[in-house]
């Protein structure tokens, strides 16, 4: 590929994945272009990928420059493929549905060996299962064909998205060319914490002011008291930890974060700051990271 398709291709994978998140958490709310964008981005990507050249409409003599095809005929290429084994299949007693099968598929019977003593640092996920991609050509037609008349205007005609439209929808980043979504969850799950974070904090600023000193030093006092830490019966309880916000020691932490990094998710006793599990987990990437950093 040219540099400019390479550029191309990602663009229309990151509008692929910004439009097909914002249908997974609202496919309610007026989303019939939407739902076209994502999906003609993802078609002439995958389509471009598997068979170059075939995204693009031919023009007739004289008639200019080529342009691509819409999501229903792309949706064509795919099935006449798929009919004649060309990199693609369809799904036997499913009618339009076909699969391109994973091109790297992983052996399901690798031994998995991470010794116990790596296994923090050297997190590595858990094998990847197969990725067919499953094109449902007839539910993504039916969600056309409910979208257009509304795209274009003809009031009445249209029907509302539905999930299972969207489902289909979600299903093409199982490709090789696309697989953006997963990133693009993950940015903007862990923007929304970290907004939320922000607030939490700036609420707990403002508790601080109310509290005073004094009030605030006879609570971190108590503190140990009042949190339950480790104990045998509870062997993942964690220490009070110092506060981010009013750096007393005085966090009490009902469990730690996922990657178990000792970042804790609870609330401080003295300005009741609370961290999220997402905030933690973001926290524990990080710590993760400097100690992986500091080790080579
Ligand atoms: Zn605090």
């Amino acid at each position: 590929m040219w540099p400019d398709d390479v550029r191309m291709t990602n663009q229309r994978a990151r509008i692929y994945a910004a439009c097909a998140v914002k249908l997974d958490e609202d496919h309610t709310d007026v989303a019939e272009g939407t739902f076209d964008a994502a999906l003609t981005n993802a078609l002439v990507v995958i389509v471009a990928h598997e068979w170059p050249g075939q995204e693009m409409e031919t023009p007739k003599k004289g008639s200019g420059r080529p342009f691509l095809k819409s999501a229903s005929k792309l949706l064509n290429v795919i099935k006449e493929k798929a009919g004649e084994g060309d990199k693609a299949e369809p799904v036997p007693d499913e009618p339009e549905m076909y699969l391109i099968p994973d091109p790297f598929p992983v052996d399901e019977e690798r031994p998995t060996t991470v010794s116990e003593e790596d296994s923090i640092l050297s997190y590595e996920p858990p094998p990847l299962p197969r990725l067919d991609t499953r094109i449902d050509a007839a539910t993504l037609r039916d969600a056309l064909d409910a979208t257009q008349p509304i795209r274009h205007g003809k009031e009445g005609e249209g029907r509302p998205l539905e999930r299972r439209h969207v489902d289909a929808l979600l299903a093409l980043n199982s490709h090789t060319s696309l697989l953006a979504l997963s990133a693009e969850q993950e940015e903007r799950y862990e923007q929304g914490a970290s907004k939320e974070d922000d607030r939490e904090r700036a609420r707990a600023l403002k508790t601080l002011e109310l509290l005073g000193e004094d009030v605030a030093r006879r609570r971190a006092a108590e503190a140990p008291e009042i949190h339950v830490g480790y104990h045998p019966d509870d062997p993942d309880g964690l220490d009070l930890q110092e506060c981010p916000v009013c750096d007393y020691t005085a966090f009490s932490a009902r469990s730690g974060d996922e990657l178990g990094m000792g970042v804790g998710v609870g609330e401080c006793l003295v300005c009741h700051y609370r961290r999220s599990p997402a905030i933690a987990l973001a926290e524990a990437r990080v710590v993760l990271y400097e100690a992986r950093f500091a080790d080579d």
